[in-house]
């Protein structure tokens, strides 16, 4: 079966900000199966639709990212797998 994947490529900003918002793709919701509710009972015990608690009934959500670049020494960067390093020595 196909699936759709939504994959964020991390990049250094190009312009003076350290801060930047990614949003993503509209998704179903995944916890509601795109129902946007579920059954639960009202005062009297009678089944009402109560609206899913993620999606607020839209059945459909969005993730916004954050992201922080944050400076790093050669101290921190040791051991890291994100980091291109190359050392050579003499
Ligand atoms: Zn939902």
């Amino acid at each position: 079966m196909s699936k759709t994947r939504q994959i964020l490529e991390l990049s250094s900003p190009t312009v003076k900000n350290r801060h930047e918002r990614v949003r993503g793709l509209v998704q179903q919701c995944n916890y509601c199966c795109g129902n946007g509710w579920f059954w639960g009972q009202d005062f009297w015990g009678e089944a009402v639709k109560v609206p899913c608690p993620l999606c607020n009934g839209a059945g459909k959500m969005q993730p916004h990212v954050s992201i922080d670049w944050t400076p790093v020494s050669d101290t921190d960067s040791e051991g890291t797998e994100t980091t291109a390093k190359t050392t050579v020595k003499t």
